[in-house]
């Protein structure tokens, strides 16, 4: 009997032992570490030199140097004629490729970011060391932009969308699909105006009125605007500096306006795919929509993360201040 037991008992303990094997507790899924989590409370940059291997744990403070986008730069090469849309235009592409890393925690001293991020659902998944796009939508929300948030979710790709005011009370499911979908909403103005030509109370009202209708609907406070044509002047920034917002031009016009036609839309935005760049698109035309459903897998197959325009300057220039204007970084 004492030998059955024995015997019995050695057996469970073979048993359990095995069990360990298969359940090892407190095993961290390397899954879980790898990719790195951006969002509006949670980010910092690392130093340039940081390796991969240190980034979970280092927090260094960014500072002006080595993040901060450059500003000169960037007016040097912003002055977008009023007939912007109607132009051909690749800005420089963006000079240095940082290999920023991310981690946990906020970066102290640049305030005016958190702020100026929007949306709701910010965390997304991103590995600074790949290369990073920003898909931008401009003139919307159109009778197509529902179909595009369909693609973008499919492949788990963001976007911004830059929405004119007037037609935003008219799609107020779309525009609550965008934010709710995790992809950036901006300011396009109320009715696509040339800011240059208004005065500044206009110009005052043309933002104000969108931003008002944006966070009437979704409850986003917008703080990224981009001109229609791309146009501004001295004007334009002061008013967007007295709003708390920031210009976002772009670095590569697929002129998807111009073609209307889903294989040159396509062709287009391969072409000018870049690390960095912030790519101009408008969802009010089908034919673009019609060629997102090839060029946005072809970009995440060519390892482009697809990201918004918050999520790139965050990841890349770490810093964006009211009433500046960005399309490119340092
Ligand atoms: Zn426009």
């Amino acid at each position: 009997m004492k030998t059955k037991i024995s015997v019995l008992l050695v057996c469970l303990a073979v048993l359990l032992a095995g069990c360990a094997d298969v359940f090892p507790l407190n095993q961290q899924n390397p899954a879980f570490s790898a990719g790195v989590s951006v969002s509006d409370e949670t980010f910092s940059d690392v130093a340039e030199t940081s390796s991969k291997e240190d980034i979970s744990t280092q927090v260094v403070t960014t500072t002006a140097e080595t993040t901060s986008v450059t500003e000169k730069a960037t007016e040097a090469t912003t002055q977008e004629p009023a007939t912007q849309e109607e132009t051909t235009t690749e800005a420089e592409e963006p000079t240095t490729q940082k290999k920023v890393g991310i981690v946990e925690g906020i970066i102290e001293g640049i305030t005016e970011l958190s702020g100026l991020l929007s949306g709701k659902n910010n965390k997304h998944s991103i590995d600074p060391d790949k290369p990073l796009l920003a898909l931008t939508f401009d003139d919307g929300p159109s009778a197509h932009t529902k179909r595009l948030l369909d693609i973008l979710g499919q492949h788990g790709a963001r976007a911004t969308f830059f929405v004119t005011g007037n037609t935003v009370g008219r799609r107020a499911d779309t525009v609550k699909r965008i934010v709710n979908e995790g992809h950036e909403i901006a300011n396009h103005s109320w009715s696509h105006k040339n800011l240059t030509e208004l005065s500044n109370e206009d110009i005052s009202a043309e933002l104000e009125k969108t931003n008002n209708k944006i966070y009437e609907i979704t409850g986003v406070e917008c703080k990224l605007a981009r001109p229609p044509y791309g146009a501004y002047n001295d004007e334009v920034k002061r008013v967007g500096k007295d709003l708390g917002m920031a210009y976002i031009l772009w670095s590569y016009d697929t002129l998807d306006w111009k073609t209307k036609d889903a294989q040159a839309v396509y062709d287009a935005v391969m072409a000018g795919a870049k690390d960095g760049r912030i790519i101009l698109c408008h969802d009010l035309h089908k034919t673009t929509v019609d060629a997102m459903e090839t060029v946005i897998p072809a970009l995440i197959e060519e390892g482009y993360q697809l990201v918004t325009v918050s999520e790139l300057l965050t990841a890349r220039g770490g810093s964006i201040k009211a009433g500046n204007t960005y399309n490119k970084l340092k």
